[in-house]
């Protein structure tokens, strides 16, 4: 049985500059990107997996148990947390790890289209320029059939019997750049994955099961997420 909440936006613009020019409630200003041999270096000083795995797990559990109380000084989504939590919530399927080129795509500075800036300036990943008549079927378009390999799950042959499928969410440049040899998805990417699910899915029950908990919950997730 699916559990339904009454959504209510919160959404803010967080960048008043592009809220009030453009209209643009989300906006997203990366780094500046470079090449992949400068991503992979910038990825190379990254902490230990298990010693970020247990960051994240702390986070997770702070962030819902600020959401079973009546007046928490601060709720919101923790990026880094690798769970699409209101597609558990609501028993919606999830096809994608990230929205690069299934949603969005970014365009560099000179006119070039990939589906993520992490992309930019390798030729497998480049979906076309904004001068072009740009072929958008995935048969047709080898950028965009490039990112669905690494993106779309049912494209993926480790993810397509994954119990944490539906939950699993992520950054598939991120997970392009971390993969060692043979790998499409790093390991520590899906360790990482499927401990959270676990720790809210034991939290989810044990907040369900305190009426007050649940109610504080409930409320603060339709605040939090857009559902
Ligand atoms: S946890 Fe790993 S295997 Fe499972 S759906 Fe996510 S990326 Fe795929």
């Amino acid at each position: 049985m699916s559990t339904s909440f009454k959504a209510k936006s919160t959404h803010l613009p967080e960048e008043p500059f592009f809220y009030e020019t453009f209209d643009l409630i989300s906006t997203h200003i990366p780094t500046v990107a470079g090449t992949r041999e400068e991503n992979v270096n910038s990825i190379a000083l990254r902490i230990d997996p298990e010693i970020y795995m247990d960051m994240c797990l702390d986070a997770l559990e702070y962030m819902l148990d600020t959401m079973t109380q009546e007046n928490p000084q601060n709720v919101r989504q923790i990026g880094s947390i690798p769970l699409r939590i209101n597609n558990i919530v609501s028993l919606k399927p999830s096809n994608h790890i990230c929205i690069a080129g299934d949603s969005t795509v970014s365009v560099w500075t000179n006119g070039e289209i990939y589906s993520c800036f992490m992309f930019y300036g390798q030729d497998k990943f480049r979906i076309g320029h904004i001068d072009d008549k740009l072929e958008t079927s995935l048969e047709r378009n080898s950028g965009l059939s490039t990112i669905e390999g690494l993106n779309n799950k049912s494209h993926i042959e480790q993810c397509r019997n994954c119990f944490a499928r539906n939950a699993c969410a992520g950054c598939a440049g991120d997970n392009y750049f971390s993969a060692k040899d043979g790998e499409i998805i790093p390991e520590s990417f899906c360790n990482l994955v499927k401990k959270s699910l676990e720790k809210f899915l034991f939290k989810y029950v044990e907040i369900k099961e305190d009426p007050a908990k649940w109610q504080h919950f409930k409320t603060h997730f339709s605040e939090t997420y857009l559902c």
